[in-house]
């Protein structure tokens, strides 16, 4: 039985206010007589309803719709020759983590089954700070350039004036942007409705950069490959789970926990150096580009096993923050543009939802000292630096910078400053047909089947465009699509 009294001696029954003083009645509302108005006077009731107003915080402008759970990742193999960071100092070390899976492009009441890229952010509590590897399901995205990305997701959305979600919106944006056709055929495929967040895998996706105790850089991406084994819903089973229970892979995720069935992701690596970067025959620091695994192998590197739920959801997965410009001594990142933006804007989103001292709550707070020389801001809940000098240097014992852990320089390839067009140089084909290679024939034809329906009311024009951009990915490919979709058409006039 849990106590009734706290180790204070504290009674832990007494229903309180805010200030702590007893609640002596919380059912009837103060009056002006039996049937008379309601009194201003009633302070617990202002109370009440001013703190129920605020309750809902700004949701996340993507990824809003999440779910998550904290655990552990253990070292298995040893990649101190390139990476100095703590967590991967010795094999079998454990490093308490927070994963939040999540939908894009829905709301916070979304249902998670519908056809849709996953989040797949985690939070690494490492000893020299955290570490967030803000990844997805996928190891690519839509575009390359960040100019385009909140184009992208403004297209996703709804329709300014109806409101609704919009499959013509869709493809408007995707026949418009060739770089997109890769990501575009993988979230049409079966990944694109995954059974739950458990049979998924999770990439980095980005290239990021390892730094070992030398000094020497590395390029680097992360794949996180489900020991539960991948496995999907297909179109039809997404959809009616949707009806069926909204928050399905919410619901499959906690409750795995809850009986002990714990979810765990083998960690590998891809790697590759300058020499190797110069050698690429596409950019690597391109987004819609994955690194082939039969030239750059899979390194296992440890597990990351899920095995505590949230103690209360909003405290620990809505106010969970996580942000790609989280990193440690030892992992840094690279020259691909989406991710230089995501620096900047994920750490931003959070200022705007959170508040600047969001690094404050539970699940954000650093397991090791924060020693920093920001101050005072919206709900400043810890000692605000006390009586330290706020500035830096000062003349008085504070913290001191650590030049040592200065990073390696980035090399700059030599150039002139403009605008580059991401579309010249660029091969945005040859990988995309390699994916339509990997799925098997029952799965190319389901891929088929699930363009047919999404496309089916988008007008001709898009319709077209977008056929031609899967043209110079596989004219075969593209011939069975056209019929299929024409077919479509003639049944919904009744041919
Ligand atoms: P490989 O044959 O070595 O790898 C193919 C990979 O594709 C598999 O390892 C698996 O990734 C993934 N895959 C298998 N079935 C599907 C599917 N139905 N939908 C999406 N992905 C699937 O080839 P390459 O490394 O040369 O890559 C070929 C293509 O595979 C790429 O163009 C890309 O589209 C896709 N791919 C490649 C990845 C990479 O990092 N190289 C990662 C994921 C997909 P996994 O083992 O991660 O499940």
């Amino acid at each position: 039985m849990p106590s009734d009294k706290d180790p204070t001696g504290a009674d832990l029954t007494q229903f309180t206010q805010a200030n702590g003083a007893v609640v002596a009645n919380d059912e009837n509302t103060l009056r002006g007589g039996a049937r008379g108005p309601v009194l201003l006077a009633d302070m617990w009731l202002l109370e009440k309803h001013a703190h129920f107003n605020r309750e809902r915080i700004p949701e996340r402008v993507v990824h809003a719709k999440g779910s998550g759970a904290y655990g552990t990742f253990t070292v298995t193999h040893d990649i101190t020759a390139f990476s100095k960071a703590s967590l991967f100092s010795a094999v079998g070390k454990e490093t308490p983590v927070l994963l939040r899976f999540s939908q894009v492009a829905g709301e916070m009441g979304y249902a998670d089954t519908g056809r849709d890229v996953r989040g797949f952010a985690i939070k690494f509590y490492t000893e020299e700070g955290n570490w967030d590897l803000v990844g997805n399901n996928t190891p690519i995205f839509f575009v390359r350039d960040p100019m385009k990305f909140p184009d992208f997701i403004h297209s996703q959305k709804r329709l300014p004036q109806e409101g609704w979600r919009s499959p013509t919106m869709q493809w408007d944006f995707w026949s418009l942007h060739p770089e997109s056709v890769h990501q575009v055929l993988w979230l049409m495929g079966d990944r694109g409705t995954p059974k739950s967040y458990r049979h998924m895998n999770g990439y980095g996706s980005h290239a990021y950069s390892l730094i070992n105790a030398r000094g020497q850089r590395v390029w680097v991406k992360f794949h996180f490959k489900t020991n539960q084994g991948i496995a999907n819903f297909s179109d039809d089973e997404a959809n009616a789970m949707t009806g069926k229970d909204p928050d399905h892979h919410r619901r499959d995720l906690f409750m795995a926990i809850e009986q002990r069935d714990y979810p765990s992701w083998t960690l590998f690596i891809q790697t590759m150096t300058d020499d190797q970067v110069a050698a690429c025959p596409f950019d690597p620091f391109d987004l819609t580009k994955v690194w082939p695994h039969g030239d750059f192998p899979l390194q296992q590197v440890g597990t990351l096993e899920l095995n505590t739920n949230p103690g209360n959801f909003f405290v620990d997965i809505e106010q969970a923050a996580f942000a790609p410009s989280s990193l440690v001594p030892g992992i840094s990142y690279s020259p691909d543009p989406m991710l230089q933006a995501r620096l900047f804007a994920y750490a931003d989103t959070h200022r705007y939802r959170l508040g600047v001292n969001n690094h404050l709550l539970r699940p954000n707070q650093p397991r090791c000292p924060m020693q920093i020389y920001h101050r005072d801001g919206l709900m400043r809940a810890d000692d605000n630096g006390g009586a330290a000098m706020p500035y830096h240097p000062n003349s008085f014992p504070g913290p001191q910078v650590m030049p040592e852990e200065y990073e390696p320089p980035m090399p700059l390839a030599a150039g002139e400053m403009r605008r580059f067009d991401h579309r010249i140089g660029y091969d945005d084909f040859s990988q995309p047909a390699r994916l339509l290679q990997v799925m098997k024939e029952d799965g190319r034809e389901r891929l088929i089947q699930n363009i047919t329906g999404h496309m089916a009311e988008v007008p001709e024009v898009i319709k077209q465009r977008q056929l031609g951009i899967f043209r110079s990915v596989d004219a075969a490919f593209a011939e069975r699509l056209a019929l299929s979709l024409s077919k479509a058409v003639g049944l919904a006039a009744g041919d």
